[in-house]
């Protein structure tokens, strides 16, 4: 990171951004910070969508606002689905292990019956010798 200290002395007169131009949010680490001042977006935004539509389009494209508008809203859909999958997930695990525990009840209660059934079975043979 210490050549975006020296690009930034080199470029005195370029303001350092504090916001990401692409999605709106504050800048919180020197990774983004030097990526939204080399690239015009914070890393997410220049991996994500800058990038992938300067190596299609051109080196010197800019989104317009409606490219910015669905970008950010093609994000939130994203970060919706990774949310429900998250959620299904976990539901998916809690249903497993409530399966699992009335297998293992299911088993349990089963082996009861095989032993009360076995030591029925001795007393009765027991009780005919008699
Ligand atoms: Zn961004």
């Amino acid at each position: 990171m210490s050549n975006f200290i020296d690009i930034y002395i080199n470029e005195r007169k370029k303001v350092v951004p504090a916001f990401c131009k692409i999605c709106g949010n504050i800048l919180q680490s020197l990774e983004d910070t030097a990526s939204a001042y080399r690239n015009g977006g914070c890393k997410d935004c220049f991996v994500s969508f800058l990038e992938p539509n300067r190596s299609l389009k051109g080196k010197e494209w800019e989104p317009n606002k409606k490219e910015v508008k669905d970008s950010i809203e093609c994000q939130r859909k994203f970060e919706k689905l990774l949310n429900q999958q998250e959620i299904l997930t976990k539901t998916a695990n809690n249903e497993h292990n409530i399966i699992k525990n009335e297998l293992e009840n299911t088993k349990s209660t089963l082996t009861e019956l095989v032993k009360t059934s076995q030591s029925q079975l001795v007393q009765s043979s027991i009780r005919f010798k008699i």
